[in-house]
């Protein structure tokens, strides 16, 4: 009785003080108060348990409240906490760029610390920016592909797809060529644009293999190498965008490691810490960073944030990275790959699906619709309440369906999540 009282009131509670992300707050679902995570599990205050495989949103790698996280943050804290990153430094910040690099493509060499994807890939920005100001030269155009997504500070949103989220500040974004992700019917074509346009052009930012936020598209490695190659040849920057391929999603390490080409930028968040704290890394070549070495002041990257390179954000990145390149880690990787490579095939069988696809551990199809395919399709928060209601966490991107879930989840609890889809969809046969 008391815990239902305490649900009521802590809903109440937050809708009297908080604004929630994405929410239409006149329209929205009561929150659901949250008192513990263990592994794949959210639970609520009357233990009912969540299954969450959308790694509450894209984040969480090995499950919630991984010990093992979780004690080497508490050791940090002990030692220390923070500290200013400009003028110090400190063990973790070190250890864990020199980690990263060494799991990158050779290209990447220097590591600069921000607080999320957004700020990960405004960094990338104004590095490509200031390369081309730093050596006289006016490049101040950008390459983006449509349905692009990169976050929802200014720049992120600028270089992003145009959508609803992006309208009311329209006139406020800079300059953003926008171009379609390449398919061997328009590879010729694109190519032929991007070098009609190189001399006008910073740079590239693009989100390899898999546009998660406009509804889990999925394009060829191949593809993508072809543009690559062009940019490289015109001298166009890349930015790659993996703050949400990185860190095991496509079932390599990284997306890069599908590539053969290397982008000259590459950005990182959501997986970063295992989903613990919030950090964002953008690295870059040494062709970058020595454009901005310089007696003249006015060639400093001046960039900053007060939580730059946070000693407990570097140690919970350091645990999840150890717990990442663990033997079993990698075989779960594999298992969950192979398991939706056969869901898959299941799924396009089914009269209301479209276009099943996967990548790694990223499954994604479309529920067709009358409506066709839209984030604002009425059917996803439909499907979001019969799922909810099946204890099971997904979160549609209109009428696209995906899983995204921690690495820890089980063969058992995957095919128990794919049961309970295949079940939803037969009831609208
Ligand atoms: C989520 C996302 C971002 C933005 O990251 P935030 O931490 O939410 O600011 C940027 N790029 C990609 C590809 C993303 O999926």
């Amino acid at each position: 009785m008391t815990t239902i009282i305490n649900k009521i009131s802590l809903q109440k509670r937050d809708k009297a003080v908080n604004w929630h992300p994405y929410t239409q707050m006149k329209t929205a679902n009561n929150t659901i108060p949250i008192v513990k995570g263990k592994g794949i599990y959210l639970y609520d205050e009357e233990g009912n348990k969540y299954m969450d495989v959308v790694s509450s949103w894209w984040v969480t790698l090995h499950g919630h409240a991984h010990p093992y996280i979780a004690q080497r943050v508490f050791e940090q804290l002990n030692t220390l906490e923070q500290v200013i990153f400009a003028g110090f430094t400190h063990e973790p910040a070190v250890e864990l760029s020199e980690r990263l690099l060494k799991l990158l493509p050779s290209d990447q060499e220097k590591v600069f610390y921000s607080d999320n994807g957004s700020t990960a890939v405004e960094v990338a920005l104004k590095m490509c920016i200031q390369y081309a100001h730093n050596q006289g030269k006016k490049k101040t155009k950008i390459l983006a592909f449509k349905n692009a997504y990169h976050g929802d500070t200014f720049g992120a949103m600028s270089v992003s797809g145009k959508s609803y989220w992006t309208q009311p500040f329209e006139s406020m974004l800079f300059e953003v060529i926008f171009i379609d992700t390449p398919n061997p019917e328009n590879l010729k074509q694109l190519q032929a644009q991007i070098t009609a346009l190189a001399d006008e052009v910073a740079c590239f930012i693009y989100e390899p293999l898999v546009q998660g936020a406009a509804g889990m598209l999925m394009y060829r490695a191949e593809d993508l190498n072809s543009l690559m190659k062009i940019c490289r040849e015109q001298g166009i920057l890349m930015i790659q965008d993996e703050v949400f391929t990185g860190f095991g999603r496509t079932g390599k390490f990284f997306a890069a490691n599908h590539l053969t080409e290397q982008p000259d930028i590459m950005c990182f968040s959501k997986g970063l810490t295992g989903g613990t704290m919030p950090m964002g890394i953008t690295t870059c070549s040494n062709g970058i960073y020595s454009a901005f070495l310089s007696d003249d002041h006015h060639k400093t990257l001046f960039h900053g944030h007060s939580f730059t390179a946070n000693p407990l954000a570097c140690a919970a990145a350091l645990a999840s990275m150890e717990l990442l390149l663990q033997k079993d880690t990698q075989m779960n990787i594999n298992r969950i790959t192979q398991q939706n490579s056969v869901f898959v095939k299941t799924l396009s069988g089914h009269p209301q699906v479209e276009n099943a696809r996967h990548i790694g551990t990223i499954l994604a199809f479309d529920f067709k619709t009358v409506q066709g395919t839209s984030y604002f399709n009425e059917i996803g928060k439909k499907l979001y309440n019969e799922f909810l209601q099946r204890g099971i966490i997904m979160r549609p991107l209109g009428n696209v369906l995906y899983l995204v879930p921690p690495y820890c989840i089980s063969a058992e609890e995957l095919d128990f999540v794919y049961q309970n889809i295949i079940e939803v969809l037969d009831q609208f046969k």
